[in-house]
């Protein structure tokens, strides 16, 4: 696949005179695609609802175009319910899917009236003390353990996670709720990371779709939704095919019709939790070249960072790069691309081949959109970037304003040295 740019160099000079590099980009017409696209691809379920993973990118303006198509807010720690709750996700717009939680964020959440995804069943004692008794909807988190595989290769290992529940813990857990006054309940479950092939969804759909008629059969429990999380992933790489999500969406309904229907279960609701898939290929980091240098390798130095997208640093993740205006010259010069903290895995790219780069080139660093901005962090007292909405009419809108040394500062404000800090 070709991967293009979704905006030219032409509209990034216009909007550099505003908002200078580095910068991250977002595509309004790309999300709403998407978006209506997987709720098209799921229509067959009458309860079917996108919880959108927060935390992949974390923007009210950014989740408030999702909420447009249906999607609720799935939530892992105070903050990020704070954020629902202000753009007025409440109620069963929440899933509040957190793991090590503290007790106080299990009752933050029910006072919103979200719904309580459990990651352990020593939770069920903690929410009872937290919020005087157990909500009448809540869901429960299930890893199976050992190794999940798809036959493409594509592998995650669960017997690893720290995450869910076992076989025979999520058994107990349904019997102690439902004895405790839980009535509706739900299943979760989040297997692999990042998968590009249509065959996951259905796969774990499967898994679930059977430990759901189980649940059902020997507890005599009423499940009104199965959570099959994230994890549906995107091409990073340009030899990558792209998931298709109508395929997905019917591969799910294939497998729910053999499983939940013949079980009398055909009125449970399908959840996702996706983030990844929905705003990671509409979003990129803008950064420019200012400086170059030739030692032992061919290094060209952008004015962004790992604090801006951290991925290639700790992951090793790759990450495309398009040379704004050079889309169709031949990439002939291979350089590291790297970022200025003092690290020395702060490279966007190693050893690649781009086109002949000159210092003010600007360079475009695709799929940045999820567990981009928000991964960032504070190193070598790196500010983090702005975020910049390329609107459906072409207009660009300031969706967060770039962090300034007074926001790097803000905690020491309760300091006499304070006012002299921020001085500058
Ligand atoms: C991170 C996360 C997601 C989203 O994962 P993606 O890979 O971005 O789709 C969904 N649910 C939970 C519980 C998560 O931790």
């Amino acid at each position: 696949m070709n991967k293009k740019p979704f905006v030219t160099k032409e509209k990034i000079q216009e909007i550099m005179k505003e908002y200078p590099t580095p910068f991250h980009i977002y595509d309004e017409k790309g999300i709403r695609q998407n978006a209506d696209n997987l709720r098209k691809a799921f229509s067959w379920n009458k309860g079917f609802k996108e919880y959108f993973a927060v935390k992949a990118t974390p923007n009210p303006f950014l989740i408030n175009i999702l909420r447009e198509y249906g999607c609720g807010c799935d939530c892992s720690s105070k903050t990020e319910l704070m954020m629902a709750k202000t753009i007025g996700a409440v109620g069963d717009e929440i899933m509040f899917s957190s793991n090590d939680t503290p007790a106080d964020e299990f009752k933050y959440c029910n006072d919103l009236g979200g719904i309580i995804n459990l990651d352990d069943i020593t939770h069920i004692d903690v929410v009872e003390k937290a919020c005087g008794k157990l909500p009448k909807k809540m869901s429960c988190r299930y890893n199976p353990g050992g190794i999940f595989k798809i036959s493409n290769g594509i592998m995650d290992n669960p017997g690893d996670a720290k995450y869910g529940m076992t076989t025979e813990q999520i058994f107990e857990a349904f019997k102690i709720m439902k004895e405790k006054g839980v009535e509706e309940f739900g299943i979760h479950s989040f297997l692999c990371s990042n998968t590009v092939t249509n065959e996951y969804y259905p796969m774990l759909a499967k898994v679930l779709f059977e430990l759901a008629v189980e649940l059902k059969n020997k507890l005599d429990v009423n499940i009104k939704f199965i959570n099959l999380s994230g994890g549906v992933g995107i091409p990073y790489t340009p030899d990558q095919e792209p998931n298709d999500i109508f395929v997905i969406g019917e591969g799910v309904h294939k497998v729910y019709d053999e499983v939940l229907v013949p079980a009398g279960m055909d009125d449970v609701a399908i959840y996702t939790e996706l983030g990844r898939f929905m705003m990671g290929p509409y979003g990129a980091l803008i950064t420019e070249a200012i400086n170059e240098k030739h030692t032992h390798k061919e290094y060209v130095g952008v004015d962004a960072c790992a604090v801006n997208l951290m991925r290639p640093a700790i992951y090793g993740a790759y990450h495309h790069i398009t040379v704004l205006g050079k889309e169709n010259e031949p990439c002939e010069y291979k350089y590291d691309v790297t970022g200025s903290l003092c690290e020395n895995c702060d490279k966007f790219a190693v050893d690649r081949m781009l086109p002949k780069i000159e210092m003010g080139d600007i360079l475009y660093i695709h799929d940045a959109g999820a567990h981009g901005y928000s991964m960032g962090y504070n190193y070598n007292g790196k500010l983090k970037s702005a975020e910049i909405l390329l609107c459906e009419d072409g207009s660009a809108k300031l969706i967060r304003r770039a962090e300034t040394p007074k926001d790097y500062f803000a905690t020491f404000d309760c300091f006499d040295f304070y006012d002299e800090l921020i001085k500058e």
